[in-house]
């Protein structure tokens, strides 16, 4: 190693060192927050401050040069685990008797399983040493905390991709054990093997049932290779580390990759990119939480053989405003043809109206078993929050972006309530599942953590017309997230009017795109040409737009239609605004509810602009339909020194968002130039929005 690198190296090390003493102070400080909110009343959480904090290092990141979103998830990090640690002080002042010296957390598997890394992830913030222990099954992880050997038990309840782990819910039902936790562990596939060697030489491949399953889709691209299955992903790594044959390789964590000195051979292997398990942490006897902890509680129970006897279970928790996460039945065992409910729903045991929902539960069920009240993982309120973006006032119920007049009302056109003679000729529309007589109420269509339409406030979606290079789509999603951009957009196949122009760059841009929006944390939306061509990109992108000159392409329409991701469905530009709604039928009509219209400017005898933007659409589809629209002023004036006035003035006609498009050099970009907007005209665009 030359001088100069180990020089390098050892001032790195200096300030790596000076990092961690910084956490350790900011931690003491955390704790120091933490006592005081043991004796007073103060909330746990300030979103509003944690949004203001991360805007602010966000700035001060890019300051001096460094990337502002880079910094904030860092942040973000440290905001999460500042919070555990503030939650574990108030769970220690409640359960004075929980243990204190080493605990002993058991799970099924090897180390490096998923179950392993869940249980580190979990007691991170824990006050006592930590051991854990692995166990060859989950009964015998139960077991282990029934007899005490174990303290907790780390049990995988379900995957987000392959759903509910049934032996899991089976144990817990038999089990007199106490539910106290929850933890949720982004699962990320790797095939790993003994050296980095081509696919093609890999003829078996050993991993969990589940994992097999949540990779079936790469698996069946391989051919003549030998799928077994293997207790857990851990053991399976384990076992091709000591066979020591180059032909075998173990689907694992990257993990588990490093500990038994495998090689990761492909990564990011399962069939869904979000995938999720979720564990639960299981004790001998239940824990208290403090009200100000989000907690989640759950249930087993079995209605009794009555007409409408779950909807009554139901109703009572409806009844005190108790909100589901999941439902799961389960055979009851030596009852053929009944089952076993279970229920999680959002609340703590220690809440009135909790107590009150289970002594009517009791009177209406035939077994009812408490599973215990622990802090939850998944609801919107426990995520981490996203930085304000600058010009942002604080988040008040009033956004200042939000439609004025929408909210409570149940019709709500963009000029206010929709007249009962305008519901009563919407019957005669050839439309009926779009029209607002058939659904009152604006449809709120959900992306990611996004909500698009209603009262939600305005989305803009930016980027290049295409994804040019990895790099550009890499930079553009920096951009796009630094102005305070909802989604990202970027066409991969491009319907070009001339077949000699650059037609994109197809499955190679979506992967780059895909990972551009990851890396920033925003839902991406690309076109899709091809019925073939839907189920691949839907797997990978958050919303398929479907281009102008497709609308009334009836077999994407009728493909689009089922699949469960949103559509983008753009006017074509010789469309009525009633052909377009028809054209939106289509896709509602073969099962795909979530629709979002995109006016993009239709053509009329003006050459001024490329197209003309018919803003008059957005009231009146607002009064025909609930579902959501946006504008595209992009592609309607084709000139970026329009675009932002137009976008402005879509928000002001009640657009629920605008989309545009961006470049990092628009004279050089491959289609649309002239129309897209450099980055620093998107960030006036973006201020001029906000005010
Ligand atoms: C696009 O969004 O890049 C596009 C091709 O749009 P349109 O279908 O509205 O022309
Ligand atoms: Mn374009």
């Amino acid at each position: 190693m030359s001088e100069r690198l180990e020089e390098l190296r050892g001032r790195l090390d200096a300030i790596d060192a000076r990092i961690i003493e910084a956490l350790a102070a900011r931690q003491a400080l955390v704790s120091g927050i933490g006592e005081l909110k043991l004796d007073e009343p103060l909330a746990l959480r300030d979103r509003a401050r944690e949004q203001d904090l991360l805007a602010r290092l966000a700035a001060q990141a890019r300051a001096v040069g460094l990337d502002g979103y880079f910094v904030t998830r860092v942040f973000r990090e440290i905001l999460d685990h500042s919070l555990r640690a503030q939650q574990e002080g108030l769970v220690r002042r409640h359960n004075p008797d929980r243990k204190r010296s080493e605990i002993v957390v058991a799970y099924q598997g090897g180390e490096g399983a998923y179950s392993h890394l869940a249980a580190t992830k979990h007691f991170a913030a824990h006050d006592a040493a930590v051991s854990c222990r692995a166990l060859a099954t989950f009964a015998d992880v139960l077991e282990a905390v029934r007899d005490g050997t174990a303290d907790y038990g780390m049990l995988p309840i379900e995957n987000t991709t392959a759903g509910s782990i049934n032996e899991a819910y089976d144990l817990l039902a038999r089990m007199d054990l106490a539910l106290v936790g929850e933890e949720v562990l982004r699962i990320e596939h790797c095939l790993v093997a003994l050296e980095p060697v081509p696919l093609c030489n890999i003829r078996r491949i050993y991993s969990h049932p589940q994992a097999l399953a949540q990779c079936s889709e790469f698996l069946r691209t391989l051919s003549d290779c030998h799928i077994e299955s293997f207790p857990n992903t851990a053991l399976a790594a384990e076992k091709v580390r000591d066979e020591r044959d180059l032909s075998q390789a173990a689907i694992a964590s990257q993990d588990a990759a490093g500990r038994y000195g495998l090689h990761v051979v492909r990564r990011d292997i399962a069939n869904q990119r979000e995938n999720y398990t979720r564990f639960v942490v299981v004790a001998a006897s239940p824990l208290k939480y403090d009200l100000r902890i989000p907690c989640k509680t759950s249930l087993i129970f079995a209605t009794k053989h009555e007409e409408g006897a779950l909807l009554a279970c139901l109703n009572i928790l409806a009844a005190q405003h108790l909100s589901l996460t999941k439902l799961e039945s389960r055979p009851r065992p030596n009852n053929p043809w009944e089952y076993l409910f279970y229920v999680d729903f959002e609340g703590n045991l220690a809440e009135p109206r909790v107590q009150q929902a289970l002594r009517e539960l009791a009177g209406k069920t035939s077994v009812l078993k408490v599973l215990g009240s622990y802090p939850s993982r998944t609801s919107r309120e426990t995520q981490p929050v996203e930085p304000r973006p600058a010009g942002h006032a604080p988040a008040t119920s009033a956004d200042p972006r939000s439609t004025p007049g929408a909210g409570g009302a149940v019709e709500q056109g963009a000029c206010g309530p929709v007249s009962p003679s305008v519901l009563q000729s919407l019957q005669k529309a050839p439309y009926k599942l779009v029209s607002r007589a058939t659904r009152l109420q604006d449809t709120v269509i959900r992306v990611g953590p996004l909500e698009v339409g209603g009262a939600a406030r305005p989305i803009v979606i930016a980027g290049p017309c295409s994804v040019e290079s990895r790099e550009m789509i890499l930079e553009c999603a920096r951009v796009v997230k630094e102005h305070g951009g909802d989604m990202l957009r970027g066409g991969c196949f491009k319907p070009r009017t001339s077949p000699y122009a650059f037609q994109g760059h197809g499955y190679d841009a979506l992967e780059w795109l895909e990972e551009a929006g990851r890396a920033y944390g925003l839902p991406i939306v690309t076109e899709v040409m091809h019925p073939a061509d839907i189920e691949p990109v839907a797997r990978r992108a958050d919303v398929l737009q479907l281009g102008a000159r497709n609308m009334q392409n009836f077999s994407l329409l009728k493909e689009l239609g089922r699949i469960d991701r949103p559509v983008l469905l753009k006017r074509g530009m010789m469309s009525s605004i009633d052909e377009w709604l028809g054209a939106a039928e289509y896709i509602l009509a073969h099962g795909n509810q979530q629709v979002i219209l995109c006016e993009r400017g239709i053509r009329t005898f003006e050459t001024a602009t490329r197209n003309t933007l018919d803003l008059a659409a957005v009231p009146v589809v607002r009064e025909r339909s609930h579902l959501p629209i946006i504008c595209d002023p992009s592609h309607a004036v084709g000139a970026w020194r329009w675009v932002a006035p137009m976008a402005v003035a879509a928000l002001a006609a009640g657009a629920h968002g605008v989309m545009v498009e961006i470049h990092p050099d628009p004279g050089q970009a491959l289609s649309d130039g002239p129309q897209s907007l450099r980055f620093e005209r998107f960030a006036e665009m973006m201020q001029r929005l906000q005010a």
